[in-house]
């Protein structure tokens, strides 16, 4: 029995891919390299390709047993979904139309998804429990929705079983050293906060500080590549058990603001580093808190290392054994 893991060379799908084989899983793994890394796939079998190739996924599906997918290949910036909408409709809906098209061809029904906050928009309460209006405001928060949907609707003529996870803000880099967040170009604000602290950018642009927040700043649900890895082990492990689809967030339930994340990352790096304000980013809400209610409950989740602290000290260890990242751009 083997996971196929689509998107395990990205960031956060490198960290579920490291987590499932700890946990003694057999992995196979899909990804076109065009974001993500070789060396953050390590030893488990690599297909490079897209998962809209229906050879490729014919050949990887008919070599390997697969009893569930673990599906993050997508495109995953907002600014760039704004300019590229086509890009982004292409790579993330289309592309997993033909994934779903592939499972189906080789009868394989359980899938989980990697979607995101971005599925809300502008939130009317926070923290955002699931059942919250979505109301994206971004090209690539409406093609996340329309994924969700369209595995709503295989779920009802198919019997597909699903589970969509909906991610805050992904953040902080594995415990092993060897894996992190590697973008190019990075858009993040702790890769690039911490890229400051190393000298290797001349200053931090807070994008706004005249936002409705205690210090002006956008608040947002930072999660730990860690805890969005056990979430997925849950997830795959409730698909395999037959408990049935679902939908859940995953964020810490703490937001942190743009001035609490440099003043953190100064603290734990022991460094200071120039900082501007610059105008406000377009579609930028201004406080963004998951409530994990729901996970905790349904799928026993505990999100454990997404202090800031916690991952903080982790990416600033990646940063400083990694300083050119993977190396490969
Ligand atoms: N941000 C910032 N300066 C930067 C990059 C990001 O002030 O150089 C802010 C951004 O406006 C948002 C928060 O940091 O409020 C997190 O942004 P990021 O791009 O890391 O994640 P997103 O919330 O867009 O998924």
């Amino acid at each position: 029995m083997s996971i196929l893991v689509c998107g395990g060379a990205g960031y956060v799908g490198s960290h579920c891919l490291e987590a499932l084989k700890a946990a003694g899983y057999d992995c196979v793994v899909v990804d076109d390299l065009s974001r993500g890394h070789r060396a953050a796939v390590g030893e488990s079998p690599l297909y490079v390709g897209n998962i809209a190739d229906d050879a490729l996924m014919d050949r990887v599906f008919r070599e390997h047993h697969i009893e569930v997918v673990l599906h993050f290949a997508a495109a995953s910036q907002v600014g760039e979904s704004m300019k590229e909408p086509l890009l982004y409709y292409e790579n993330n809906l289309c592309a997993t139309v033909a994934l779903l098209r592939s499972m189906r061809r080789h009868e394989v029904g359980r899938i989980v998804f990697s979607s995101s906050a971005a599925v809300y928009g502008e939130p009317d309460t926070v923290p955002i429990p699931e059942e919250s209006p979505k109301a994206p405001t971004n090209t690539y928060g409406e093609t996340k929705l329309a994924m969700e949907r369209l595995m709503h609707w295989c779920h009802v003529a198919y019997g597909l079983e699903y589970v969509s996870l909906r991610y805050f803000n992904a953040a902080g880099a594995s415990p092993s050293g060897i894996i992190g967040e590697d973008h190019t170009p990075e858009t993040h604000l702790i890769p690039l906060v911490l890229q400051a602290a190393q000298g290797r950018r001349e200053k931090v642009s807070i994008f706004g500080d005249d936002y409705p927040t205690p210090d002006g700043t956008c608040i947002r649900d930072y999660i730990h590549t860690s805890d969005l890895a056990s979430a997925h082990l849950l997830a795959a492990r409730r698909l395999l058990a037959g408990e049935g689809s679902g939908i859940f967030n995953l964020g810490s339930e703490h937001g942190l603001s743009v001035r609490q994340i440099i003043d953190a990352a100064r603290k734990v790096t022991g460094r200071d580093f120039p900082v501007e304000v610059a105008p406000r980013r377009a579609g930028d809400p201004a406080v963004l808190i998951a409530s994990n209610r729901k996970a905790r409950e349904e799928l026993g989740w505990v999100p454990a290392h997404s202090d800031a602290e916690s991952i903080l000290a982790s990416a600033w260890a990646w940063h400083s054994s990694h300083p050119d990242g993977f190396g490969d751009r």
